[in-house]
């Protein structure tokens, strides 16, 4: 357990070239990719080739696959390196991360000898995950007993899928989703959902909108379209109708890697915070010498230390889950990063005055990104009343 605690050589080394990624590739890139009024021109290619090179784009995928097999503790870690650049370029590369490791886990031998492979060689290759309905949000994490949507009806050798997602992350960058589909009439989406492999290119699979997000925008969201699709037996992921059995899989990383994200994004804030404070002259004192102020950053500091932890424990345990998983775990180290990311941001343009307003000094851009995280991987309020349901089952 000291692991969560101590940096082991091995993930410094790893966390030096990730910095240099975001200094030399992301940093110079960010601010222009994110102005662009078109949110598919805020998206680079470059940058996911780049973090191809170094390996980042496959750590999760064991060695067998050609990655290098990053534990949990160590891809929370790099995903709050890479926020700490830029919040879209850490989400891109959390989905896939995360995904990765859930389809080394739940692909059987044959799916994964197909994807795995190609997955790994693609340097543009990314992954991406399709729940969220115009209709179902809240209600697939509570979880509501209301079906989703987007129905599959079964036909010889596979299933025939109608219906639409939205919000996706990676959505229109995709090489590969994992999508989830009503299979079973009349029943709750909890009993009823199976969850597909599908390759981008699919006939009957296309992109709709690209949603036009007001942060996080070097990331791309968009819809998913399915009109009369064919998806083949050999493409359901774990067993027909236990969809839900693969969706639990994901709770506990991705929950903590959208900690880690936002966490990225206090950070550079908190920076911003004291640097400024450290130069800014009034009252014939910089202003970290005003007690009001120097209070106010150990107060973010505690909440970025505590959010790191709880983030960190939540993910130690999901790799060691006999040693004392506990569910809320896997719903609540989110809110708690992003309720203090977004504290971090109203008090870092405070501390800024009228300067923190004006484009320029890109606290604007950081405050935008900083309330992406409310929402994202469930709203907050809806994530404690899960947290709640949890806690008080009987
Ligand atoms: C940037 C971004 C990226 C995303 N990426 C993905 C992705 O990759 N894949 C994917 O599938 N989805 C994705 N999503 C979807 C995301 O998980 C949902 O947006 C989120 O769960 C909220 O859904 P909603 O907006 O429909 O809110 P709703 O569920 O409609 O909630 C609206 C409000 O009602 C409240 N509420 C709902 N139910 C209750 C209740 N029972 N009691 C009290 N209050 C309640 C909520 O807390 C919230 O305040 C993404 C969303 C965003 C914004």
């Amino acid at each position: 357990m000291e692991e969560m605690f101590i940096l082991k050589e091995d993930q410094r080394a790893i966390l030096e070239s990730v910095a240099r990624f975001v200094e030399e590739v992301v940093t110079p890139r960010a601010a222009a990719l994110d102005a662009n009024p078109d949110p598919e021109k805020s998206f680079s290619w470059e940058i996911v080739e780049k973090a191809h090179e170094i390996g980042i784009r496959t750590a999760t995928l064991d060695e067998k696959w050609s990655g290098f097999g990053a534990d949990s503790l160590t891809t929370a870690m790099v995903i709050e390196e890479l926020a700490k650049g830029d919040l879209g370029v850490s989400v891109i590369m959390a989905q896939t991360l995360k995904i990765a490791q859930i389809m080394q886990k739940a692909l059987n031998a044959e799916q994964q000898a197909r994807v795995l492979p190609s997955f790994a060689g693609d340097p543009r290759g990314l992954l991406a995950i399709g729940i969220t309905e115009p209709d179902n949000a809240s209600n697939y994490f509570l979880p509501y007993p209301t079906p989703l949507r987007t129905s599959g009806e079964k036909t010889e050798g596979g299933w025939i899928v109608n219906g639409m997602k939205h919000f996706i992350s990676n959505g229109n960058r995709a090489s590969h989703y994992l999508l989830f589909v009503q299979t079973a009439r009349g029943k709750p989406m909890a009993e009823g959902t199976t969850c597909f492999l599908v390759e981008r290119g699919r006939p009957g699979f296309t992109i709709g909108r690209v949603h036009d997000k007001m942060g996080e925008r070097l990331a791309n969201n968009a819809e998913l379209i399915f009109v009369d699709c064919f998806i083949p037996d050999e493409n359901v992921v774990g067993e027909v109708g236990r969809g839900f059995a693969v969706l639990r899989g994901f709770f506990p990383q991705s929950n903590a890697y959208a900690g880690a994200s936002i966490l990225g994004v206090a950070v550079a804030l908190y920076e911003k915070a004291v640097l400024w404070a450290k130069t800014r002259v009034q009252g014939g004192r910089v202003l970290i010498e005003h007690d009001g102020i120097r209070a106010e950053l150990a107060e973010m500091r505690m909440l970025i230390d505590a959010s790191r932890s709880y983030i960190h424990r939540a993910c130690w345990l999901a790799d060691h889950q006999e040693r004392g998983w506990d569910e809320t775990l896997g719903v609540l180290p989110k809110v708690m990063a992003s309720q203090s990311a977004w504290k971090i941001a109203t008090w870092c343009l405070e501390i800024h005055g009228g300067h923190g307003y004006m484009k320029e000094l890109g606290i604007e851009k950081l405050l935008r990104d900083a309330a992406a995280f409310l929402h994202s991987d469930g709203v907050n309020r809806t994530l404690f009343l899960k947290a709640a349901n949890l806690m008080f089952a009987e």
